[in-house]
């Protein structure tokens, strides 16, 4: 079943380089940030969001969140259009759908115990929902600590400040508020970035037993291919604001058809797949997505970069079983 359909979303930002470029007539740049995106996640699973820095894909995760603004297309949360949602609708969304952040310190407020951390989005929907009667303090407390024990943190964390934690614990505490609200959806931006092996398995541990005891969604985003093979059902490969693959991840990484993916997983060693092959080194920076290349946005990097590439657009075209592509080399035309 389809919890998340997302489809033609389109993210652009404006860039006004201030008065000299207003002065000599230049208008605002466009950053092509997402790019007629579209893709669908599937309740109780998850669904991997792949690419170099820049590529598009926490843009594209707080698109569905509303952080920033989609410019057009649809995404459907449970068969909603969150970019149509009114304040009341978008209020309960919120709740059932929650982020993870890298930046679990900046989230925090230092001055706040973890608990009252825990317990601020209990509080705020007890209020924005006018929910009748008052929640008493002990059983807020013991909520708290019920969160805090399903992280595998200590009770007494609750008395405590955020710099009293090491970095995988502040993580669980950026978890257990996560899921404080019952969460159906979760998105995980780069949720272990920073940790040290030992202490992100903890992490991706935990949030795969919380998946299983609480059916939850994720959307993982991150750079990290070995942890998206470990964690995700379905991927999807980004570059410069468009999916260049996307399938099952099993597939993607047995067969993997796209020339980026190519690069990306052979950059990897510890991944291990169906096709032997050497190192492939992409040569040059990731384009500006102000002007991103024509024809296939990856070409200027291509290793196999054909003559057409740079005049047609290749369209995702399914491989077969749900597996997409988008490059000349596997059209049929
Ligand atoms: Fe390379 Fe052309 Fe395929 Fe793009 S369409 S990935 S440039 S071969």
């Amino acid at each position: 079943m389809d919890l998340i359909q997302i489809d033609h979303l389109k993210t652009y930002f404006y860039q006004n380089k201030g008065v000299l470029s207003k002065l000599f007539g230049e208008g605002l740049k466009t950053v092509h940030a997402v790019d007629d995106v579209s893709l669908t996640i599937k309740k109780g699973r998850t669904f991997g969001l792949v690419g170099e820095s820049g590529c598009g894909k926490s843009t594209l995760g707080q698109s569905i969140f509303r952080l920033v603004k989609a410019q057009s297309g649809e995404i459907l949360f449970q068969g909603q259009d969150v970019l149509k949602m009114n304040p009341k609708t978008l209020m309960e969304f919120r709740q059932k759908a929650q982020l993870i952040f890298q930046d679990q310190y900046g989230c925090m407020n230092p001055r706040m115990t973890v608990g009252q951390i825990i317990a601020e989005p209990l509080l705020m929907k007890k209020n924005l929902m006018r929910e009748k009667g008052k929640l008493e303090k002990s059983a807020l407390f013991d909520e708290v600590i019920r969160l805090l024990q399903a992280v595998n943190l200590d009770p007494d964390s609750a008395t405590k400040f955020p710099n009293e934690f090491s970095g995988g614990q502040a993580r669980r505490i950026g978890v257990a508020r996560a899921i404080a609200l019952n969460p159906v959806f979760i998105m995980a931006d780069e949720p272990t970035s920073g940790l040290d092996i030992s202490t992100a398995a903890t992490i991706l541990n935990l949030m795969q037993d919380l998946q299983d005891e609480m059916d939850i969604t994720y959307l993982w985003v991150s750079h990290n291919l070995n942890q998206v093979k470990y964690m995700s059902d379905d991927m999807a490969v980004m570059y410069l604001g468009k999916i260049v693959e996307m399938g099952k991840t099993k597939d993607i990484f047995s067969e993997m058809a796209h020339p980026y993916t190519k690069a990306l997983i052979s950059a990897v060693p510890q991944v291990s797949t169906n096709q032997q092959q050497e190192t492939i080194f992409l040569e040059g920076e990731i384009p500006s997505p102000i002007h991103p290349p024509s024809g296939c946005r990856f070409r200027t990097r291509c290793p196999q970069v054909m003559k057409r590439c740079k005049t047609h657009e290749p369209p995702l075209t399914d491989l077969g079983g749900g597996h997409y592509c988008a490059c000349h080399l596997h059209q049929n035309n």
